[in-house]
């Protein structure tokens, strides 16, 4: 693939703007340009939409549930065999070290082909028999059929593994889809096209439009009348203005949206598991993933020793680019993104914080002296309203703040718009169940972070989204649920 010219891929071709309109595609490692990227209008997106329609009612719609999920696991060993391009156009996008990449992004990108397409073959539906009056009884029969045409919105931040998430079930279950990627990471997914073509799959199965949201492709694609559901993941606000569009012509929507979520550590945790838990769950991925922590309560009894040991393994984080074998934390996305984290840590000091250690830029080499990095960065002492507590801030970095009581800190835990997900760090077992019943979230770890069986219910409470998906759940959303009923 081109990196350095990106079009559209709609009913299995590569095409450019009909308006020849392009935006620049730039590097988060050092702001230079890598590529141009077409900008898709109504033109492009009514292609794609009347595509992915027309497919339905082609080769796609009449293939065997066997022979689909056959395609699909071809689909994740290409992405396999083409895995260092992957690689390298993931890294390029978001400046991520490749070690991270290499372990998450790719191989879990593919595996969502895998495990949706065998997870369709081994769902039951329902059947219930009916006693009537004439003693003859009926027979009720569930029937699930695709929904039809799937708008799938996605965000940078895992831009291939949360694209996949979505696309890999949605066409598991029979339908077909039109992306549009976020505009900070156009490359993987175009790349995906290529792999559908080199695996058989259909033309206008798989559509790719690229642009932005607002008066763009985005909001052209999910005010599309003939897209029949929405899938969604990225900021809440997104998530309100994409749950409107739905509403009219009453089409189903899935929203994972932000979080702001909590670590809850006791006194009785393995502190060993616990840093190195809170470690990844505040800096991995620079700190932008939706599930990770930007607030952390520590029982008092061991908060200076907690304290210490993370901000010790904080300062020892190696802030590099991709290519640093030894770098574990990369840039921000973009130089929008570094200025909104900055803002934060001015309005962290702004609102009295204590800062223990980061606050600021790094010192880079020249060459990456214009990238979009940002020091991992910890504070205590905030008050409880404080915005820094409150708000999704998206960037390396989290609060800690003391706890003394169980019945505190779950009070402390939801106190927040948001639901996504929280840790919960105890050997105590009963306590651990005890209180992460009590959270008001999608998703509760004990003693783990980012611990992922894609069978399970995903998705989050409050303002962190509508909806499930995972395992049965994305079949539910994917699919349309009939019943038959038969009178004997
Ligand atoms: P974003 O909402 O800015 O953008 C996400 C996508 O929506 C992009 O493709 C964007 O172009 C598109 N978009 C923006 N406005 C639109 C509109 N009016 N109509 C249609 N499409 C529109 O989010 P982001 O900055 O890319 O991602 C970061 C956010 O995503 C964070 O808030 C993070 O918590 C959230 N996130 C949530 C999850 C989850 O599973 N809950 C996972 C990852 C990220």
């Amino acid at each position: 693939m081109d990196t350095q010219s990106i079009r559209h891929f709609i009913n299995g071709a590569f095409v450019a703007s009909a308006s020849g309109k392009c935006f620049e595609n730039r590097s988060p490692t050092d702001n230079r340009v890598i590529g141009q990227v077409c900008e898709g209008g109504r033109e492009e997106v009514d292609a794609a939409v009347a595509a992915a329609k027309a497919a339905l009612a082609g080769p796609w719609g009449q293939m065997p549930m066997a022979e689909r999920a056959a395609l699909l696991h071809r689909v994740a060993d290409r992405i396999n065999e083409r895995f260092e391009e992957f690689l390298e156009a993931e890294c390029l996008d978001t400046g991520k070290p490749k070690s991270l990449a290499s372990h998450i992004d790719i191989p879990r990108g593919a595996a969502n082909f895998k495990v949706f397409a065998d997870a369709i073959k081994n769902v039951p539906t329902e059947s219930f028999r009916l006693d009537t009056p004439d003693n003859l009884g009926a027979v009720n029969i569930g029937h699930r059929s695709p929904k039809g045409v799937i708008a799938v919105i996605s965000p940078w931040n895992l831009p291939l593994l949360l694209m996949t998430w979505k696309v890999g079930p949605a066409l598991a279950c029979g339908n077909t889809v039109i992306v549009k990627p976020s505009e900070e990471t156009p490359l993987t997914t175009t790349l995906l096209g290529e792999v559908m073509n080199e695996c058989g799959v259909p033309a206008g199965v798989y559509n790719v439009v690229h642009g932005f949201g607002p008066d763009s492709a985005g909001a052209f694609l999910t005010e599309h009348p003939d897209v029949d559901a929405i899938t969604f993941t990225g900021e809440t606000r997104t998530g309100e203005i994409i749950a409107a569009a739905a509403a009219k012509g009453l089409r189903d929507v899935s929203l994972e949206c932000g979080g702001k979520n909590a670590a809850i550590v006791f006194d009785d945790a393995d502190l060993d598991k616990a840093i190195e838990g809170t470690m990844r769950s505040a800096f991995v991925n620079c700190g932008q993933v939706c599930l990770g922590t930007e607030r952390v309560y520590v029982q008092s009894d061991i908060y200076d020793a907690f304290k210490v040991r993370l901000v010790e393994a904080a300062k020892a984080l190696r802030i590099g680019p991709p290519g640093d074998p030894d770098a574990n934390m990369g840039p921000l996305i973009s130089k929008e993104h570094q200025e909104k984290v900055l803002s934060y840590y001015q309005l962290a000091i702004d609102e009295g914080a204590t800062l223990l250690t980061g606050g600021g830029v790094p010192p880079m080499p020249d060459e990456l002296s214009d990238g979009c990095w940002v020091e991992p960065t910890i504070w205590e002492g905030l008050d409880d309203s404080a915005r820094v507590i409150r708000e999704e801030i998206f960037g390396p970095c989290c609060h800690l703040r003391p706890f003394d009581t169980e019945e505190e800190v779950i009070a402390l835990a939801n106190d927040n718009p948001y639901g996504l997900a929280t840790a919960i760090w105890t050997e105590n077992s009963s306590r651990a169940i005890r209180v992460a019943e009590q959270i008001e979230v999608g998703i509760a770890w004990v003693n783990s972070w980012f611990l992922r069986d894609l069978r399970t219910a995903f998705g989050g409470a409050k303002q962190s989204g509508i909806g499930r998906e995972g395992g049965v759940h994305s079949l539910e959303f994917y699919t349309e649920l009939k019943n038959i009923c038969i009178k004997l």
